[in-house]
C-alpha cells in the first residue's frame, strides 16, 4: 500500500486535489477543529512534495486576528457561533496589510466564501484592493489568480 503512494505520486496528487467537499464555512460546526489540525498538517505535507497545490489554508477563528498574528499562508475566517462574520488575510501584493472581508450577507460589499476538504478556500467574488497596492485577485481552492494588471510590479 505504501509502496503504490510512492511509486504513483500522480494518483496521489489527482486524489488529493479531487478531495472537493465544499461547504460553506459558516456551516462548519466548530467540534470538528481537533481533526482541522490533522488534516492541516496532511495538506501541508501533500503540498511539499508537490501533491497538493494552495497558497492559502482557511483556519476558523472566534476572534479577529491581529496583523501581527497572521502568518502569510491562513486565511482565517472569524465566526460568532456558528455564523462566519469576516475572512482574513495578509495582501498578497506584498504591502502586508491585512484584508479583512465581509461575509455577512447583509452588509455590502460582501464575499462568499467556501472550503474544500483541506480547507483550501474559495472566494467569490474577486478581491480588489483600492488603497495603493491596487491588487486585484480570484482566490480558488486557496490559490492565488492574479487578475490581468492587478498583481503589483515591484
Ligand atoms: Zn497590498
Amino acid at each position: 500500500m505504501i509502496g503504490f503512494w510512492i511509486s504513483r505520486p500522480e494518483k496521489v496528487a489527482r486524489f488529493a486535489n479531487q478531495m472537493t467537499r465544499v461547504v460553506p464555512a459558516m456551516y462548519r460546526p466548530s467540534s470538528i477543529w481537533q481533526g482541522e489540525i490533522m488534516r492541516r498538517t496532511i495538506a501541508l505535507t501533500l503540498r511539499f512534495f508537490g501533491l497538493l497545490k494552495f497558497d492559502r489554508l482557511a483556519r476558523l477563528s472566534s476572534k479577529y486576528p491581529s496583523t501581527g498574528e497572521l502568518p502569510e499562508m491562513d486565511v482565517v475566517v472569524v465566526r460568532d457561533g456558528d455564523v462566519a462574520k469576516w475572512a482574513c488575510l495578509t495582501c498578497p501584493g506584498g504591502c502586508g496589510k491585512m484584508i479583512a472581508l465581509s461575509l455577512n450577507p447583509t452588509r455590502r460589499p460582501k464575499w462568499q466564501v467556501t472550503l474544500d476538504f483541506w480547507n483550501r478556500p474559495t472566494f467569490k467574488p474577486s478581491v480588489h484592493q483600492l488603497n495603493e497596492c491596487g491588487c486585484h485577485f480570484w482566490i480558488t481552492k486557496g490559490k492565488i489568480e492574479w487578475c490581468p494588471g492587478g498583481r503589483p510590479t515591484a
